[in-house]
């Protein structure tokens, strides 16, 4: 038996999770917050406890010290000799990365140049895996990425209709997000439908703050909704998805607000969503009662979230030529069964169905009424175990 560690390292924060492996046991779990920003905030959640401290944490090296610390004064490891693999969330891997990988020198300097893909992201997760090479430098250090599983995606789909010198000079493609989850949804809906992967049409829709869906086919990603960064596809929490471009100069020339492109980007990716149509909220939760409360802006929404939702869908099963399942996933799509109706009710003329006895609050597995041409299923995601696990695949090469 031996501890591995995933971490999501954000530019202020580090999410981290340690496992029991091969057992995939959750030992202990935690955020630390605010880093490099004064009052940061660690919380160690473990045997059903939890406890949280506020200290000064200046940086991220420190923030993996303070963690490895924690986890000896809980006694949840008694040696850090016990943690022999940690796999670190990657946002962006580029055309680079097709797939998880050990990281040395080369692969941190790549992930480093990569930045301008996700100029918030790759820093970060840099930062965080200088902090475990610095303290545990002998352990196996392994990269997971978002891109990854959407790496097999074909050029008719990963192109965007641009001059050809944006995308060989420029790299001005689709790379997507959230394959780490879209994958691991996808290989559990394929154990719920009794079939193999490589055998199944899926459609897999994560829909939390950030919302992606990917069309699924021969076991590999045939179109995703995420672009070249994850402001494309349908309405998010704060994100616009999809808009017309040619809003961007009118919307910086109207708005006395917004000086330039990078300002109204961060609109686009902060303001926008249910948070710019509500004029509330961007938590689903507070959108539904604001929705049964009768406030006509969160009814707008709901109502423009869905309709997003549903046109994705809709492209997809003719992109795929078919579906065998849809597959609601993340914090809405597992939690959400009013969302879930709403979607669905509207994509009967596809063959989809709710059995409402089945589309509950806490369900998983399939909750489409018997006999419906295709299935629509709740599975919960796991992007943690999956970089625990592949900590351990590639601790074997
Ligand atoms: P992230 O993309 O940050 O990982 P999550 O996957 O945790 O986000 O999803 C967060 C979203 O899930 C929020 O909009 C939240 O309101 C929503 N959510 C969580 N539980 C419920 C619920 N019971 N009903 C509706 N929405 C929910």
């Amino acid at each position: 038996m031996s501890k591995t560690i995933s971490i999501n390292a954000g530019s202020s924060s580090l999410k981290w999770q340690l496992y029991e492996m091969p057992a995939e046991k959750v030992l202990a779990k935690g955020i630390i917050e605010r880093i490099g920003l004064n009052d940061s905030i660690s919380t160690v959640k473990y045997d059903g406890k939890s406890d949280s401290q506020t200290l000064d944490i200046a940086d991220h090296t420190q923030a993996v010290k303070l963690l490895l610390d924690d986890l000896q004064k809980h006694g949840i490891i008694k040696d850090f000799a016990e943690i022999t693999g940690v796999g670190h969330r990657v946002v962006a891997g580029g055309e680079y990365f097709k797939e998880s990988c050990l990281i040395g020198d080369v692969e941190i300097d790549k992930i480093e140049a990569l930045s301008a893909l996700a100029p918030l992201h790759n820093p970060a997760h840099v930062a965080g895996i200088r902090a475990f090479k610095e303290l545990l430098p002998d352990i196996t250090s392994v990269a997971v990425f978002d891109t990854a599983f959407h790496a097999s995606m074909p050029e008719v789909s990963y192109r965007y209709p641009l001059p050809t010198k944006y995308y060989e000079e420029y790299q001005a493609r689709k790379y997507g997000a959230h394959g780490t989850s879209h994958q691991y949804v996808a290989n559990e809906a394929a154990k719920v439908l009794g079939k193999p992967l490589e055998e199944l049409k899926l459609i897999t829709a994560h829909i939390g703050n950030g919302v992606s869906l990917t069309a699924i086919k021969d076991g590999k990603c045939l179109d995703t909704s995420m672009g070249f960064t994850p402001l494309a596809g349908p309405m998010m929490g704060t994100r616009s998805g999809d808009i017309d471009p040619a809003l961007i100069p009118y919307l910086i020339e109207k708005d006395p607000d917004v000086k330039d492109a990078a300002d109204l980007i961060n609109v686009l990716n902060k303001q926008s969503g249910l948070l710019g149509v509500s004029e509330t909220s961007s938590d689903m939760r507070e959108i539904q009662d604001g929705k049964a409360k009768g406030d006509p802006k969160a009814s707008l929404a709901f109502d423009m979230f869905v309709n997003r939702l549903q046109r994705f869908i809709g492209q997809y099963v003719a992109e795929l030529n078919g579906l065998d399942a849809l597959v609601f996933t993340a914090g809405i799509g597992e939690n959400s069964a009013e969302i879930r109706e709403a979607v669905v009710s509207g994509l009967s003329w596809f063959g989809m169905l709710l059995d409402p006895a089945k589309n509950v609050f806490g369900a998983e597995g399939d909750i489409s009424k018997d006999g419906a041409a295709v299935r629509v299923l709740v599975i919960p995601t796991d992007e943690e175990l999956v970089i625990a696990r592949d900590v351990e695949r590639l601790k074997k090469v």
